[in-house]
């Protein structure tokens, strides 16, 4: 049985915010972000770190990473966009299901690696959601 919370997503059995999908990789808004429109960009196939990605599956995420990066840029007309990618509790892994985050960035705010307090509400989300693919 495979407890994967990310796997639930890809699935649809736990709700998330979908920003893009196709047949290799699932992208949606991360529910505890660190900048307004942080979204993770997972691999259909279950690997719980790089290392253990196929370098297939792997070459079939990067395009999705590349989509939905820009289409957060064009979106949220942020100045630029960082990819961030944890591989183990020492690098502050925390789900154990290989993602890619994607995080806007701003002219003059360095980046601030802290979840912003309070988390958004769903309504705020949902908003979000809206503005992206509206
Ligand atoms: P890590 O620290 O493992 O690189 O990042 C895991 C990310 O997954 C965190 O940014 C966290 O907020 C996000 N996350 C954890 N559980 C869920 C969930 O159920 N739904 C969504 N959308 N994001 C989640
Ligand atoms: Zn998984």
């Amino acid at each position: 049985m495979n407890d994967c919370i990310f796997c639930k997503i890809i699935k649809g059995e736990i709700p998330s915010f979908k920003i893009f999908e196709d047949e290799h990789a699932f992208a949606f808004l991360d529910i505890n972000p660190i900048e307004r429109g942080h979204t993770l960009v997972i691999p259909k196939f279950h690997a719980k770190e790089l290392f253990f990605l196929p370098p297939e599956e792997l070459a079939g995420v990067m395009p999705a990473i590349q989509r939905t990066a820009t289409l957060l840029k064009k979106k949220l007309g942020c100045d630029g966009m960082a990819l961030s990618q944890l591989n183990g509790e020492a690098a502050g892994q925390t789900v154990f299901h290989v993602h890619f985050h994607l995080i806007p960035r701003y002219a003059g705010t360095p980046i601030d690696w802290t979840p912003k307090t309070p988390a958004p509400t769903m309504e705020e989300l949902a908003a979000l959601h809206r503005q992206i693919l509206g």
